[in-house]
């Protein structure tokens, strides 16, 4: 594991491409089931779906609306099936693996509710404007470079109605390092990291959430609601840094 310092690996090119196809080879040799999507850990799932409802009823008390939410590194649709739609009159799953979503199909079974399919990695999707109530990232994240995450969290500014929330439902390293993955080609963030990359896209955090009840031994889950920060103007936040950026290659090797 690489220290997270600005000397860590350059993901331009050959080692970015690598980082994107390493994940899709890892995530096509995983069975499109709970457990598949869940690393073995499909257990968690009705904790987890019950911390996320638990959140979600808190951001109602306010807008967004209940009109389309999109599901971010859909899997096979858990997260639309016992989350989203109890909540959304439309949901649209983006997905890089096709098998996991032509599962979600079954999976989810016949819905009028559910919308778009979309066949494609995050880091190439940029959200139809000013279109969802709610756009649900969860433990997808950790698959896209520094870069190319604040990029996907500026489209989904774009992506938002005027009341609309991003939630970002992630893994939390323990120290201030990031861990590298090397098997599924991923990462997983210090909050101190995810909090800079928030505010470099211009996202300000209006509430934050641990899951509660996860077994001992897996890293700790947080929950973030996210909206455009109107203070924050496209020129400051180019330039702002408070800690150095990581970016990460395919093996974790400099
Ligand atoms: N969010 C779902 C699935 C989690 S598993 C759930 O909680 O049930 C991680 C998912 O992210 C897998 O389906 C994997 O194919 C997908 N994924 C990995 N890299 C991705 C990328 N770059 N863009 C979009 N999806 C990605």
């Amino acid at each position: 594991m690489e220290p997270a310092d600005s000397s860590a690996v350059e993901t331009e090119g050959k080692d970015r491409a690598s980082f994107y196809t390493n994940a899709a080879e890892y995530w096509s040799s995983v069975p499109p089931t709970i457990d598949g999507v869940l690393g073995g850990f499909g257990f968690v799932s009705r904790t987890d779906i019950q911390g996320s409802v638990s959140f979600l009823k808190k951001l109602f008390k306010n807008p967004p609306g209940h009109e389309r939410a999109l599901d971010c590194g859909a899997g096979i649709g858990r997260i639309t099936k016992h989350l989203l739609l109890h909540f959304f009159d439309e949901v649209d799953l983006v997905e890089q693996n096709s098998t996991f979503l032509e599962e979600a199909k079954h999976f989810i079974g016949t819905c009028q509710k559910v919308g778009n399919l979309y066949c494609v990695g995050l880091q190439d999707f940029s959200p139809k404007q000013n279109t969802y109530d709610i756009i649900w990232c969860q433990w997808v994240l950790g698959h896209l470079t520094d870069e190319d995450l604040v990029d996907f969290f500026k489209s989904c500014k774009q992506g938002l109605k005027p009341n609309g929330i991003l939630v970002v439902k992630e893994n939390l390293a323990s120290s201030d390092e990031v861990d590298i993955h090397e098997e599924d080609s991923s990462v997983t963030r210090p909050i101190s990291l995810l909090r800079t990359l928030f505010r470099k896209a211009g996202l300000r955090c209006i509430k934050e959430q641990k899951q509660k009840n996860l077994p001992r031994g897996l890293y700790t889950v947080k929950m973030f609601a996210l909206v455009p920060d109107i203070k924050v103007s496209n020129s400051s936040v180019g330039s702002f840094t408070t800690q150095p950026s990581v970016t990460y290659s395919d093996n974790g090797e400099t």
